[in-house]
């Protein structure tokens, strides 16, 4: 079964590649179908991942997954958030946001954050009964990036109870502990109630 997903985060693709294959979709990246980058002009997570969805679906005319997510830090008041793709301005950068990140919260000592997932599944553009899943993972922000996998701000994302950032764990565990993984699992039950 085909879908189409809204996205061209690579780190996010191969993610959701893991966890949707076995399931007996086969999930295409949406550059590879000529769908450009819709704008993603909400202050919600769900808002923007509905946009993608909804535009990527219009598009191709294959249902459509759209995720929308990113890092709220308790210091700053929920930022990055949904703004944590372009934290530090465009051209989008990992490198240059986790900069921003550090400068941000330098001094501070509440280090407390949480990545946010906001997964929507439209089967056709127009779907008035889109299915919407969010997941949230907690954990701290630390100093100095440790690990070399994941992406964006990973490696800066301790795991409290392992004491490993997400980049330090392997892509099955991230996958069954990260806010994207359980947005997944719930948006899948809520697949199969719908049948
Ligand atoms: P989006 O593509 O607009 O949803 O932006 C998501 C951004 O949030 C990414 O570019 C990363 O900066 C950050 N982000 C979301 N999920 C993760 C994750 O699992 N690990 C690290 N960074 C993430």
């Amino acid at each position: 079964m085909k879908l189409v997903v809204a996205s061209n985060n690579p780190g996010k693709l191969r993610e959701f590649s893991e966890m949707l294959g076995p399931l007996g979709w086969e999930p295409v990246p949406q550059k590879e179908l000529g769908v450009s980058e819709c704008e993603e002009p909400h202050c919600t997570f769900v808002e923007n991942a509905l946009a993608k969805a909804r535009h990527a679906a219009a598009v191709t005319g294959l249902p459509a997954l759209a995720d929308d997510s990113g890092l709220c830090v308790h210091a700053l008041g929920g930022a990055p958030g949904v703004y944590s793709a372009r934290y530090a301005g465009e051209p989008k950068s990992d490198e240059r946001n986790n900069e921003k990140l550090m400068s941000d919260l330098e001094g501070q000592s509440d280090r407390r954050a949480h990545y946010v997932c906001a997964l929507v599944f439209v089967r056709h553009a127009n779907d008035p009964q889109p299915i919407i899943a969010e997941g949230e993972w907690h954990g701290e922000i630390v100093d100095a990036p440790r690990g070399q996998g994941g992406f964006g701000y990973d490696p800066y994302f301790l795991v409290p109870d392992l004491d490993v950032t997400a980049a330090e764990l392997d892509a099955a565990e991230k996958n069954r502990r990260s806010h994207r993984g359980k947005a997944l699992a719930i948006l899948i039950e809520r697949l199969k109630q719908r049948g």
